[in-house]
């Protein structure tokens, strides 16, 4: 009898999970394994403001595939998943097609513009290493530029990062260290740069703790960050953002104000909210028995405040385990599990050395939260790869 044919889409923090652990879940001759993804490494999406600001090399943050999944027993394909047409269970690859029992989708995010004007075709986005190379890059040519140019454009030297979520925030953590490294290798005074950050709600992080937003503001307010909040963005031009009531010229526009799934499965028919497949308990989509939703594309319900979880990497790593366990149970025709997380806190990264975070109902501040951050990224590293993978990859030095 031939083996079930399992395809997983994606090799992010819920794709390359589910694979690893399906392999522990299942036998050698239970089901045919095929991963499937874009690039053939596996990016870790949670640090990609330190490259986008040029504090880390992008090489730190990603890995070769085929270094981390059991080739034995995962057939890897590097592919552009196009379309899933599902009534056929077949995946349109941008060279081939490939065929499945069961589907795993876990192609992640997108980042959300709200159709914004301006804001596809003139701000970068934090989305993967193609992405924030191209963001530091930029950046370090901006500079270089500077004193080479007889009259600088007013926006030269601006950065205007869209959103103070966490990804902005982080990302102007990493930027405000990296501002006085560049002034010092291109010549540039620091008083001609400015750092600034636009946030429609009245406050940094809206919804986190108040006090841990006060803590973060002020260090970066210290490190020259500018905020302005209660301030959308209406608009983006090639050399400014434009808001309510005034007009900020700035070269350089990151745009983080917040994400929706994977364009490819609302376009493939499956029912969405923002790109978003809202899943059964079981982590399947509605109507569908054998396709499962892991990471940014599922939306899962908190039902104790009635709003969705936010999408996180600690939640699609959490699914992963549920998705490989339920898809063993489906192939024996047992009973599904129900996936319930476990949300253990939230930390974010302020700079080096800086970080503000919540972990149960511990605040935490400072060089403590920095190595509680780093904690968290070798444990992820240590349940992809073990030992050897938190040795080659992970962030040793805690303070
Ligand atoms: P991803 O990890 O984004 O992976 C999707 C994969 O699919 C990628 O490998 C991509 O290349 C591949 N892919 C996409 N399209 C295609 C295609 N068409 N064909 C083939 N392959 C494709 N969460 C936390 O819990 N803690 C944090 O500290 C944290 N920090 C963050 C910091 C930043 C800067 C950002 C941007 C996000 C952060 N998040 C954090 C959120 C977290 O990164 C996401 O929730 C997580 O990456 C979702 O995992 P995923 O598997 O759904 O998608
Ligand atoms: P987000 O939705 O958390 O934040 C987006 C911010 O942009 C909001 O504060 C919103 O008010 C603002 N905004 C929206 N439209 C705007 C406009 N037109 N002009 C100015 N501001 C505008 O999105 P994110 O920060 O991209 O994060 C995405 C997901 O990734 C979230 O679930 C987040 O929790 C997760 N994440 C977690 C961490 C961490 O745990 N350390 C780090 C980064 C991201």
């Amino acid at each position: 009898m031939s083996r079930p044919k399992i395809a997983i889409l994606g090799a992010g923090y819920g794709g390359i999970m589910t694979a690893t652990r399906l392999t522990k879940e299942l036998g050698m001759n239970e089901a045919e394994i095929t991963l499937v993804n874009k690039h053939n490494y596996h990016y870790q999406t949670t640090w990609l403001h330190e490259p986008a600001a040029g504090t880390l090399h992008h090489d730190r943050t990603r890995m070769s595939i085929k270094d981390v999944i059991d080739t034995n027993r995962i057939n890897f394909v590097q592919d552009t998943v196009v379309s899933i047409d599902d009534a056929n269970k077949t995946v349109k690859l941008e060279n081939g097609e490939l065929t499945y029992d069961y589907l795993v989708i876990g192609l992640g995010f997108e980042s959300e513009t709200f159709g914004i004007p301006g804001v596809k075709d003139y701000a970068f986005n934090i989305r993967s290493v193609d992405t924030v190379r191209k963001i530091k890059e930029h950046i370090e040519y901006q500079f270089a530029s500077y004193n080479n140019e007889d009259n600088p454009s007013e926006g030269m030297l601006n950065i205007v990062v869209a959103g103070a979520g966490f990804t902005g925030i982080e990302f102007i953590g990493e930027m405000a260290d990296r501002i006085p490294e560049l002034c010092a290798d291109f010549d540039v005074p620091r008083e001609k740069v400015r750092l600034i950050c636009a946030e429609a709600a009245p406050t940094v992080l809206p919804g986190f703790d108040e006090e841990l937003v006060e803590y973060a503001v002020n260090l970066l307010e210290r490190k020259g960050v500018e905020f302005m909040l209660g301030t959308p963005i209406k608009e983006v031009t090639e050399d400014s953002v434009i808001l309510e009531e005034e007009e900020i010229k700035a070269d350089t526009i990151v745009w983080t104000t917040g994400i929706r799934g994977n364009s490819i499965v609302e376009n493939s028919g499956f029912e969405t909210m923002r790109g978003r497949i809202k899943v059964e308990s079981d982590l399947r989509a509605p109507g569908k028995d054998h396709v499962f939703i892991v990471g940014d594309c599922a939306l899962i319900i908190n039902e104790e405040i009635n709003r969705p979880y936010p999408p996180t990497a600690q939640i699609a790593i959490q699914q992963s385990f549920t998705v490989a366990r339920n898809l063993k149970t489906l192939i024996n025709n047992g009973k599904l599990e129900a996936f319930v997380p476990e949300i253990k806190g939230t930390v974010a990264s302020l700079g080096k050395g800086e970080a503000i975070g919540k972990v149960g109902n511990k605040k935490l501040y400072g060089a403590t939260a920095s190595a509680m951050k780093k904690i968290i990224d070798n444990r992820y590293l240590y349940l992809l790869g073990g030992i050897p993978l938190v040795v080659k990859k992970g962030k040793l030095k805690l303070f």
